[in-house]
């Protein structure tokens, strides 16, 4: 039996135990997912990783074993994201040819950002596994067009390891339903009128300690499973992770918008964007932060401030801010929407 910490549902911590047969299963389930994205044993990999906690311990404690099962790999800690370190990443990557990239999603969003700005290269890795943060559909096109190589991305945390994954047909994330039971509760009326739900989880394998119904705080898009997917895999389906229940923002008129809501309906379209974050600061009053380039310009200023207008709703004050830099939590994860009104 293992005893584990995690940062738990409400920023408390929670301790809990796993079974040895439970470990098991949540190795399987990542080896498992490897496998789809084919990355397999011996495999060179390189890592664009955003927790210093975790980034220390994959140093330490897995390292010397990993090497000798999984291959080496270089390591890019995406809290550091200096020029120098990036080129310094860049040279390495040359030497070293990694077949596999494996990364947190919001952090090698800016890492290629960074490095297309230094109009650096990198040669194609096989694949590219995404975790640990909101992978947007921006974020993906913009990782995959500057690797030239597809994301599979996937949704876990440390209490189950993987939750769901992509297979090959990036046909949503495929739910890894021989160890866990998820169950799904709509939140209503949003803006782009997807099914946004919260997620309950529960253990099916861990005989050491009862997670029954837990809930993490995610919000997933569930889907209509209409078509099955054409890799065969019988396994049920979610059409992505929305974000935190946190990152939901409750309007006065008691609809919710989440920040994919808001990122996937106008951003595109508007110029100059590097970075956002949406605080909202009382009910009806928001703060947009926004850090941008020399693309921006009074038409992209005209088209945030209508698409807002448009998703939030004219009963909401909207105030933008231009900021040279937005910083992460302590986490290493990168906040897209921070809610200070009190439920
Ligand atoms: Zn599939």
């Amino acid at each position: 039996m293992t005893e584990s910490v995690s940062g738990g549902t409400s920023g408390s911590s929670l301790s809990y135990y796993l079974s040895r047969h439970r470990v098991d299963f949540k190795t399987a389930g990542t080896v498992r997912h490897n496998l789809w994205a084919s990355y397999r044993i011996g495999d060179k990999l390189a890592t664009v990783w955003g927790a210093p906690a975790d980034f220390q311990i994959h140093k330490n404690l897995k390292t010397k074993v990993r090497d000798l099962f999984w291959g080496r790999s270089i390591d890019f800690d995406s809290n550091i994201l200096t020029d120098e370190a990036v080129r310094k990443f860049c040279r390495e990557w040359d030497k070293f040819r990694p077949d596999i990239l494996v990364a947190y999603a919001g952090g090698l969003d800016f890492f290629v950002k960074r490095a297309r700005d230094m109009k650096l290269s990198f040669a194609p890795p096989r694949a590219i596994i995404t975790s640990a943060e909101i992978l947007t559909q921006e974020a993906r096109n913009n990782i995959e067009d500057f690797f030239e190589a597809k994301i599979f991305n996937r949704y876990g945390c440390r209490e189950f390891s993987v939750i769901a994954s992509e297979c090959r047909y990036h046909n949503g994330l495929h739910i890894n339903a021989e160890t866990l039971l998820l169950e799904f509760e709509p939140i209503d009326e949003l803006a782009d009128k997807r099914k946004h739900c919260r997620v309950f989880i529960t253990d099916l394998e861990n005989v050491a300690f009862p997670f029954i119904r837990y809930e993490l705080g995610d919000v997933v898009i569930a889907s209509d499973e209409k078509t099955p997917c054409p890799c065969g895999r019988g396994l049920p389906r979610i059409d992505e992770v929305g974000g935190r229940v946190m990152d939901y923002l409750k309007l006065p008129n008691g609809r919710y918008a989440s920040f994919t809501a808001i990122t996937s309906t106008f951003f595109p379209t508007v110029r100059g964007i590097i970075k956002s974050r949406i605080i909202q600061k009382k009910i009806d009053k928001i703060l947009v932060q926004i850090v941008k380039n020399n693309d921006f310009d009074e038409e992209s200023y005209s088209r945030l401030r209508q698409g807002l207008a448009r998703v939030l709703g004219d009963t909401v004050e909207i105030e933008l801010e231009f900021l040279e830099d937005i910083s992460r939590e302590k986490s290493g994860k990168y906040r897209f929407v921070i809610s200070e009104v009190a439920e």
